[in-house]
């Protein structure tokens, strides 16, 4: 298939190819033209931008931000979509690799290298995995320079909460504490085939400047104490963390809060105390 023929219909993909959807990989696909460019364009411009997709599935999104000028490198586990992806490839010459495999085993950076965009309708079973991984990089700037995902919006809202309300948690930390994050738009179930039971959005994610002396392993430890029994005072849920009581008080936090109370900078402080000590 060469540049100068329209791509067919992805509906006539996928029946050619014969992909029905899996359950088990978590495949609910894209298909609107124009949601998929208005995905696209949440990072910004991609012209000769390079762009880390996960699960390009029949290639929706893919083209998508192929057709908004990126480099594209996406890895798909199902090997039932890599020929229609190849026909993608072939369409937009040099601008499309393509890795058969699991998101969670590659090695991102070596196969993607520094300053892409990550872009994806994220398989559901992976997704917060995925996330937290790219949030808690050692070093940074990580090696991408902005997110957009999509996930299911109950996720979402707990991705962009603030303290004290229902939805904030260690992943509302992990993705405050050095990124913006805020949900680009809703979108409604019945978008994807087949329509999922909850409703969906965009989440885009952008690097900031990290806070000086603190780890992501301390942030993480503290995090995961004070949330894992998040309806205990904090002199009770981070008991098991050695010197945290103490930098509770050095920080002048009262020990009877909860941790849904503390703001996104209150746990930064006490890694940073927990840190030096
Ligand atoms: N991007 C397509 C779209 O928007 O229509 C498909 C999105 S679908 C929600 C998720 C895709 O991720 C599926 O194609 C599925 O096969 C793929 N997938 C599931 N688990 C994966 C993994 N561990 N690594 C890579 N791809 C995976």
């Amino acid at each position: 298939m060469s540049a100068d023929v329209p791509l067919p219909p992805l509906r006539e993909i996928i029946a050619r190819h014969g992909l029905s959807a899996s359950k088990a990989l978590g495949q609910n696909f894209l298909l609107d033209g124009q949601l998929l460019d208005r995905i696209a364009r949440v990072p910004g411009p991609l012209e000769g931008e390079t762009v880390y997709e996960v699960g390009p599935g029949p290639g929706g999104l893919t083209r998508a931000l192929l057709g908004a000028g990126a480099r594209v490198v996406a890895v798909e586990r199902d090997r039932r979509c890599l020929p229609a992806l190849a026909e993608l490839a072939e369409h937009f010459p040099g601008q499309l690799r393509l890795i058969e495999g699991d998101a969670m085993a590659i090695d991102e950076q070596a196969e993607v290298g520094a300053g892409a965009h990550i872009v994806s309708n994220l398989p559901y079973n992976v997704g917060t995995a995925l996330l937290v991984r790219w949030l808690m990089t050692e070093k940074w700037p990580p090696w991408w320079r902005s997110l957009t995902l999509m996930f299911q919006k109950e996720v979402a809202e707990r991705i962009v909460a603030k303290a004290d309300g229902d939805a904030y948690g260690r992943l509302a930390v992990l993705a405050q504490w050095r990124c913006e994050a805020k949900i680009a738009f809703g979108v409604h179930r019945s978008a994807f085939v087949p329509p999922p039971k909850v409703m969906s959005a965009v989440v885009h994610i952008r690097p900031i400047a990290a806070p000086e002396g603190v780890t992501p392993a301390m942030l993480e430890r503290v995090t995961g104490a004070a949330f894992g029994q998040r309806r205990k005072m904090l002199r009770q849920s981070l008991k098991s963390v050695p010197g945290a009581l103490e930098a509770l008080a050095a920080l002048g936090i009262d020990p009877s809060r909860r941790a849904e109370t503390l703001e996104v900078g209150d746990f930064v402080a006490i890694a940073k105390v927990l840190g030096q000590g």
